[in-house]
């Protein structure tokens, strides 16, 4: 009879009430803040270091130096965060919203920008040669003068 009471109360309840699901799509369900969804890349700060490609647990990232590619295969990734938290360069986020449903394996890639040219070596010609010798020689006079106080 109790039983009977309470499955009672359950169903006027439930009549009564919002119902708990929603109308997706068009009512989207909003993420704590503190989700783990999918993980992000700021490829502008990446160095290409391959940290998070050797801290995650399952493989799911490939970090191509050479080619300047960062990539992640979304199924496999297990949202731990490990790669996240091991970033020197904190350019890894989790984003709070979970990878979208597809029917075959998704391997997203990101293109980082060419690499900055290095800076030009000034050329040196026989005066700048003649004045970094002088400089040095300079230099060496003066230890050499302070070395003779000090003795
Ligand atoms: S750990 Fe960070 S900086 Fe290093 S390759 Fe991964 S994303 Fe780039
Ligand atoms: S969150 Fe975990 S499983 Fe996913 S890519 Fe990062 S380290 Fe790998």
């Amino acid at each position: 009879m109790a039983s009977i009471m309470k499955f009672t109360g359950l169903v006027l309840k439930n009549l009564f009430s919002k119902p708990v699901t929603k109308n997706y799509p068009a009512e989207e369900r909003k993420f704590p803040e503190r989700s783990r969804g999918s993980v992000q890349v700021d490829i502008d700060q990446c160095i290409f270091c391959g940290s998070c490609q050797r801290k995650c647990p399952s493989s799911a990232i490939t970090v191509d130096r050479a080619a300047r590619t960062w990539s992640i295969d979304r199924m496999g990734c297990v949202q731990c965060e490990n790669c996240v938290n091991n970033c020197p360069k904190k350019c890894l986020h989790m984003d709070v919203h979970y990878t979208q449903p597809e029917y075959t394996k998704v391997t997203d890639t990101v293109q980082g920008p060419p690499p900055a040219p290095k800076p030009e070596k000034p050329e040196l010609t026989p005066e700048k040669i003649a004045e970094l010798k002088a400089a040095a020689a300079a230099k060496k006079a003066a230890k050499a003068a302070a070395e003779a106080k000090n003795d």
